[in-house]
C-alpha cells in the first residue's frame, strides 16, 4: 500500500511507502499523507479479531496499512507497546456506564492520557522506518508542548533505538503536575527544558528551528536530522483506528451487540485525529452509524459540521478540557481530501491560511452530515455532567470525557437515537484532578499536586493511577530554564 499527499493535484501523484510517510511526517507540498485506498474489514475479519488480545488486534490492523513493514516485527512492537507493564488493566478497556453508553478508556498507559495509545507504538514504527529506508542518521524529535503531548512523547521515545528527543515547555504554561511529569522523565535519549514565556514562545522557537537551513546542515554534520511527533503523522493516526475496532469486538463478546449491528461513536475532539481514526474504521467496514464530534466552548468544529463554514477568527477560550482548546483542527484536511478530493482540500487549506476561514460546497457539507453530528458542551455543563455521571452512574469522568458525555446527551435529545454508543474517554480523571474535584463540589484548597490527588481520592473513593502518584517521589532530572533564542544551542550543546 502506498501513500499520497492530500494536496497532490498532479495527474500522477507522487506515492511513497508507509515507512517513508512515517519518516517524513508531512508531505513535501505541506499536505498530509493518506493511504491511496482504505483496506476492507469484513464481518468474518471482525470475528477473527475478536478472539485476539489487544496487541494482536493492533498488529493485524496495522499490517493492513503498513504493508511494507515486517509483520513479525510489528507484532513484537505491539506486544511491547501495549504490554501489561505499560498498560496495567488493559490497553483499551470498555466500561458500561449505563444508558447503552460505553466508555472506551484510552488512558491506562504511562502518562494517563489517550496520546499514549499512539505514542507508545509510533516511535517503534519510526525506528523501523529508519532501518527500512537505510537511514544512517539519527532522528531528533522536537516537541513544544502545552502539557500532555510532551510527557506522552517523552515516554514513547525514551530509549527507542536511532532516536533522540528534546521537549520544550513554557515556564508559565503548564500545571505543577505536568511540569513534574516532564522534569522527572527517565531515559538516556531524552532532554527537557523550560522556556521563558508562554506556549506560543516555545512553539515558535521549535518552528524556527525546523525552518532554519543552517541548523539542518549543522545537524547533518553531527549525523542527525530533525523530526516531529505531532498528530498529523500517519504513524500516530493508524494506531488509533485499532481501538474502535477493538471496542466493537469487546461489545460483541460482552453480549451487548451482535456482529453486524450498527453502533455510534462519540469523541471529544481537538485536532480531529481521534475522530478521524473512527471515520477510517467506518470506511473499512466497521458498522459505525454516526460519529458525534464533541467540542468544548471552542466550538469551531460544531459550527463547521452544522454550517459548512470553518472560521478560526473567533475568541479563544481557555477551558478545563485544555487538550481540546484548539482553533485549527489539522486532521480535518484528511476528511476533506477523502470527501472532496485533493483539489478542493488544497484550496480550502489555502483559504484557511490566507483568510482564516473557508466554506465547503453544498455537496461536501451534505456528505459530512451523512456521518458526522457536531455538538459542544460549555464549561458549566461539563462540570454538571461530571457531578451527575458520578452521582447517578458511579462513573468518574475527566473533563474531556465529560464534554463527550454532555454532547451525547444533546445528540440523543435532539434525535431520539439511543443506539449503543462508544464514548472515547481520553484522560484519567486524576490528570485533571483539580477541575474534577471542583465539579464534584469540593474545590481543592491547595495547588500542591500531592494534595489534589489525595483530595480526589477522598471525594470519589477511587485510587489515583500509579504513574501519577509515583511521579511525586521521583528525582527531578531536568532543571534548565532557557530563553527562546537559546533553544537551538540547548539542543546542540547537550
Ligand atoms: C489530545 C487530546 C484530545 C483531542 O484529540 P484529537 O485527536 O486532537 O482530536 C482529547 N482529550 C485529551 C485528553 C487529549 O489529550
Amino acid at each position: 500500500m502506498k501513500y499520497i499527499s492530500t494536496r497532490d493535484i498532479s495527474r500522477c501523484p507522487e506515492k511513497v511507502f508507509a515507512a517513508e510517510a512515517i519518516k517524513k511526517g508531512l508531505a513535501p507540498d505541506r499536505g498530509l499523507y493518506m493511504p491511496e485506498e482504505i483496506p476492507a474489514l469484513t464481518e468474518k475479519d471482525i470475528e477473527k479479531l475478536r478472539t485476539l488480545p489487544y496487541e494482536e488486534r493492533a498488529a493485524e490492523i496495522l499490517s493492513l496499512f503498513l504493508t511494507d513493514y515486517d509483520k513479525e516485527k510489528l507484532l513484537c512492537d505491539c506486544r511491547e507497546a501495549y504490554s501489561d507493564e505499560r498498560f496495567p488493566g488493559g490497553a483499551a478497556p470498555l466500561k458500561d456506564i449505563g444508558g447503552s453508553r460505553f466508555s472506551l478508556e484510552l488512558w491506562h498507559g504511562p502518562t494517563c492520557a489517550f496520546k499514549d495509545m499512539a505514542l507508545q507504538i509510533m516511535p517503534r514504527l519510526l525506528s523501523s522506518a529508519l532501518e527500512m529506508t537505510g537511514e544512517k542518521r539519527r532522528a531528533h524529535i522536537l516537541v513544544a508542548t502545552s502539557g500532555d503531548t510532551g510527557k506522552a512523547a517523552l515516554e514513547g521515545y525514551r530509549d527507542v533505538p536511532g532516536v533522540d528527543i528534546t521537549v520544550f515547555f513554557p515556564n508559565d504554561g503548564v500545571s505543577r503536575m505536568q511540569k513534574l511529569q516532564m522534569t522527572t522523565q527517565k531515559g538516556e535519549n531524552v532532554n527537557v527544558a523550560a522556556v521563558f514565556g508562554n506556549f506560543d514562545d516555545a512553539q515558535n522557537g521549535v518552528k524556527a528551528i525546523f525552518a532554519d537551513k543552517a541548523l539542518a546542515e549543522k545537524a547533518e554534520e553531527k549525523g542527525f536530522f530533525f523530526s516531529s511527533a505531532n498528530s498529523i503523522n500517519w504513524g500516530r493516526l493508524a494506531p488509533q483506528i485499532v481501538y474502535y475496532i477493538s471496542a466493537y469486538c469487546d461489545l460483541i463478546t460482552a453480549g451487548k451487540i451482535s456482529n453486524g449491528d450498527k453502533i455510534n461513536v462519540c469523541v471529544p475532539t481537538g485536532n480531529f485525529g481521534n475522530i478521524f481514526a473512527a471515520y477510517i474504521a467506518k470506511q473499512m467496514g466497521l458498522p459505525l452509524k454516526r460519529l458525534i464530534c464533541a467540542s468544548n466552548a471552542n466550538c469551531v468544529l460544531t459550527d463547521f459540521i452544522r454550517t459548512g463554514t470553518y472560521d478560526r477568527k473567533r475568541e479563544f477560550f481557555k477551558t478545563m478540557s485544555p487538550s481540546m482548546d484548539i482553533l485549527i483542527s489539522s486532521n480535518l484536511e484528511r476528511l476533506l481530501f477523502l470527501i472532496a478530493g485533493p483539489e478542493k482540500a488544497a484550496a480550502y487549506m489555502n483559504e484557511l491560511s490566507e483568510n482564516g476561514s473557508y466554506t465547503v460546497s453544498e455537496d461536501v457539507l451534505k456528505k459530512i452530515g451523512e456521518t458526522f453530528s457536531g455538538f459542544y458542551c460549555p464549561e458549566e455543563k461539563t462540570a454538571r455532567v461530571i457531578k451527575e455521571t458520578f452521582e447517578k452512574y458511579g462513573y468518574l469522568a475527566d473533563t474531556h470525557t465529560a464534554v463527550a458525555i454532555g454532547c451525547l446527551d444533546e445528540y440523543r435529545q435532539a434525535t431520539g437515537d439511543s443506539t449503543v454508543t462508544v464514548i472515547a474517554s481520553t484522560a484519567s480523571p486524576y490528570k485533571f484532578a483539580s477541575d474534577v474535584c471542583a465539579s464534584l463540589g469540593s474545590p481543592a484548597d491547595s495547588d500542591d499536586p500531592a494534595e489534589i490527588l489525595r483530595q480526589l481520592e477522598t471525594v470519589s473513593g477511587t485510587a489515583s493511577p500509579k504513574p501519577l502518584s509515583a511521579t511525586l517521589t521521583l528525582p527531578v532530572r531536568f532543571t534548565n530554564t532557557i530563553k527562546p533564542e537559546n533553544m537551538a544551542d540547548f539542543i546542540f550543546n547537550n
